[in-house]
């Protein structure tokens, strides 16, 4: 907590941190929260009374006796509000709705190349109306929209480059224009390592590597860190992401692993994203990245050398992220979501260059599979909306 905040400020703190702790499980009783967040059974009752008053949380049943009176049993209202979250790649758009459990109610992909014209600005807000619709969900309930691109964003919501999208410093209102719910744009990566750390206890720092057609990343602080740097939890915005000077911090495709190697489509040589993305996979197999899995799965020896070789570049990257960070490695995207097999060998090429333990506990396959960038943007909107109760 920030020295010298008022008592309005504790008050509003405190009532934030009942309600994430109700919101991260299913039902709760009241002197379960007094304990687990050190504050005084009045005080909860009071919050509790308030929470229920602003209708997000509610009463469901009772708890069996442990010898005195039942306990209330407290839950958030999950429905209370949704958000959406569109992801736009450059020739697909995925639309994910979720609501304050952050988890996906209900996706989909649709099939649309990128253009940045007005009817695709009218094409996606199109999109957006008839996936609510389909969903029955009230619009009064909506309290945002997330659209992830895979490009830097820059601080006023434009996108300073994109290679997938083929932009160059572009406003990016565009895209929003037609939108006509509180809209925020952010980056493929950053949103899909806000989806990874939803619910997650942020006791670890998480760098997440995105392995898909291009290489992206995110640098994810736990929160003691953020304490110290007194970064206010309470103030919304990308408080959990790292974003560097000029917000292009986590651009780990481009760290070079192998100095005069392979050239990049950025110009340099060596860069990581030359010998890791999903693309040098998916090559060999007709670009169907399950085609090749499927065919190192039964076997193919071809294919399972480049694999090695694409572990053993991975593992260069992974390590210096371990080095400078000290934090979880998480594995995203395309490649990432194919990792579960693979990864305790892949543990082993990393511990065999971790000078620390020699362990590789630290690297992890993603859990979301698909569509974590869609609803990493979605998440976005109702953490700031949980930031604001
Ligand atoms: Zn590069």
């Amino acid at each position: 907590m920030k020295r010298g905040a008022s008592s309005i400020e504790v008050k509003k703190l405190n009532r934030n941190k009942v309600f994430r702790y109700l919101n991260s499980r299913d039902r709760v009783s009241m002197p379960d929260i007094a304990a687990a967040l050190g504050m005084s059974r009045p005080t909860v009752l009071q919050i509790v009374k308030e929470l229920k008053g602003s209708q997000i949380v509610q009463e469901v049943g009772e708890f069996e006796s442990t010898g005195g009176r039942k306990a209330k049993a407290i839950a958030s209202v999950r429905d209370a509000c949704y958000a959406v979250g569109l992801d736009i790649t450059c020739d697909h758009v995925s639309l994910v709705l979720t609501d304050l459990s952050e988890k996906i109610l209900r996706r989909e992909r649709v099939r649309e190349a990128f253009v940045y014209d007005d009817p695709y600005f009218h094409k996606i807000s199109r999109l957006l109306e008839s996936f609510l619709s389909e969903s029955q969900v009230p619009k009064e309930k909506v309290v945002g929209v997330g659209l992830s691109v895979p490009g830097i964003v820059d601080q006023q919501g434009g996108i300073a480059y994109s290679h997938a999208l083929g932009l160059d410093h572009v406003d990016g209102k565009g895209l929003t224009k037609y939108i006509s719910y509180p809209c925020i744009m952010m980056n493929d990566a950053n949103a899909a390592a806000l989806a990874e750390c939803s619910g997650m206890d942020l006791s670890r720092s998480v760098l997440y590597l995105l392995l898909s057609n291009s290489v992206g990343g995110a640098i994810v602080f736990h929160q003691d860190i953020l304490s110290q740097m007194d970064w206010s939890i309470q103030e919304g915005g990308l408080r959990d992401i790292y974003m560097g000077d000029d917000r292009r911090a986590g651009e780990f495709g481009h760290m070079v692993i192998h100095p005069e190697g392979d050239t990049c489509y950025c110009g340099k040589r060596g860069c990581l994203d030359a010998y890791c993305s999903a693309s040098k996979l998916a090559g060999m197999a007709d670009g169907d990245l399950s085609v090749f899995f499927q065919g190192l799965a039964e076997g193919n020896k071809v294919w399972s050398a480049v694999w090695e070789r694409y572990l053993d570049d991975l593992a260069i990257a992974v390590d210096n992220l371990r080095m400078c960070f000290d934090g979880d490695v998480v594995l995203g995207g395309y490649v990432g979501s194919h990792m579960g097999p693979y990864i305790e060998k892949f543990r082993l090429k990393c511990a065999e260059r971790n000078i620390f333990g020699r362990n590789g506990e630290y690297v992890k396959a993603c859990k979301y599979r698909i569509e974590a960038s869609a609803l990493g943007a979605a998440v976005y909107q109702i953490e700031r909306y949980i930031d604001r109760v």
